[in-house]
């Protein structure tokens, strides 16, 4: 799984790696947020009302599932089951909390913290990437501040200084995991 904070990178270095280990595959997470421009229904995220998602919850459909900035977010078992069943090894992109509850549920996953280079450098790029409200932005930066402080949980630490030298990272230690 790949965590770390928001506007680090991490959807743009895991897109890198699926271009390259054709044996991997990305689970698409349920969330309540909106949808931004561009993003489309079933390929980033299925997207759902509060309503659905807490139903699904009851259901127990999800292997784990968090608040983030507002939003809820969760891993569908249903997408784990989908992408295992073709033998891929599956990628979560996950925030913190979801990173810990995986960790306790599969304790044979590996983690994977993609850091920013400064809190200053996100700051940057999640004003830069212009999809989010000053509001929202703020709430990922009050985030961000804890998901660093974590850093040490992982497994390994990528920094994205530069998307090339950083996507050689996370298939090289990819490649290393499902060898
Ligand atoms: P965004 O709104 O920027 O797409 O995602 C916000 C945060 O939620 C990111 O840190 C992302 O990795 C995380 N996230 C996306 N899907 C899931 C999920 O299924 N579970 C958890 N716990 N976090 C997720």
């Amino acid at each position: 799984m790949v965590s770390g904070p928001s506007g680090a990178g991490k959807g743009t270095l895991i897109q890198g790696a699926l271009q390259r280990v054709p044996a991997l595959a990305v689970a698409v997470s349920a969330t309540t947020r909106a949808r931004r421009p561009g993003e489309v229904d079933g390929r980033e995220y299925h997207f759902m009302s509060r309503a659905e998602f807490a139903r699904l919850v009851g259901e127990e459909a999800f292997l784990e599932h968090a608040e983030f900035a507002g939003n809820r977010y969760g891993t569908l078992g249903s997408e784990l089951d989908r992408i295992m069943g073709t033998g891929r090894s599956v990628i979560l992109e996950i925030e913190l909390q979801g990173a810990r509850n995986v960790r306790r549920a599969r304790p044979d996953s590996v983690s994977i913290f993609i850091e920013p280079p400064s809190l200053v450098e996100l700051a940057r790029r999640l004003r830069a990437r212009g999809t989010d409200a000053e509001e929202e932005v703020a709430a990922r930066l009050e985030v961000a501040r804890v998901e660093m402080a974590a850093r040490g949980e992982f497994d390994h630490v990528i920094l994205n200084d530069s998307v090339a030298d950083a996507t050689d990272g996370l298939v090289a230690v990819i490649g290393a995991e499902i060898a």
